[in-house]
């Protein structure tokens, strides 16, 4: 089962990444989540923070892709364009074939690859069944679909405290 649940790396968001510590590791592309990750669950695109960051990561050579379970493809193509990514839907993700499908996008080794994401069971177990390292994210906002919410109880029983990058969570 390999590194399980367990991330390489954790940070507070994804912006907190950036090109210098990525290439110091000998990573090369990211693997980025959307709800929660790129967007607040449920906002229809990406705060100007964040695209300004992914500008930044692309000239600073890195290479980006949106891989989502979510099954709204005019949603993903949204934040995707604005933030001028490729993206992957309906993903599958904790199963390897979304993760595969987005590194063949990136044409990068799986060792050169950093899945980005705000939950355990999805983004992290996924990314390290892949091969890839893993980075966890605190989620953005404490509002989240019914099914993630059940996810955040198992977190919480696996050992990871309660983050938000919003107020308000629990
Ligand atoms: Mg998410």
């Amino acid at each position: 089962m390999g590194r399980g649940i367990k991330p390489d790396f954790q940070f507070l968001s994804v912006t907190d990444l950036d090109a210098d510590w990525l290439r110091a590791r000998r990573l090369g592309g990211l693997l980025l989540d959307m709800d929660n990750t790129l967007t607040p669950w449920n906002a229809p695109a990406a705060p100007a923070a964040t695209l300004a960051w992914g500008e930044k990561l692309r000239a600073g050579g890195i290479r980006t892709c949106i891989v989502s379970n979510s099954r709204k493809q005019a949603k993903v193509e949204r934040v995707a364009a604005a933030l001028a990514m490729p993206y992957v839907y309906r993903a599958g993700k904790p199963r390897r074939g979304g993760f595969e499908a987005g590194r063949r996008i990136l044409g990068l080794a799986p060792e050169e690859i950093l899945v980005v994401g705000d939950q355990l069971f999805t983004d992290v177990f996924g990314g390290n069944r892949a091969r890839m390292r893993t980075c966890l994210i605190c989620p953005i906002s404490p509002t989240e679909f019914i099914g993630t919410k059940i996810l955040r109880l198992l977190e919480r029983a696996a050992g990871r405290p309660a983050c938000f990058q919003e107020p308000g969570g629990k």
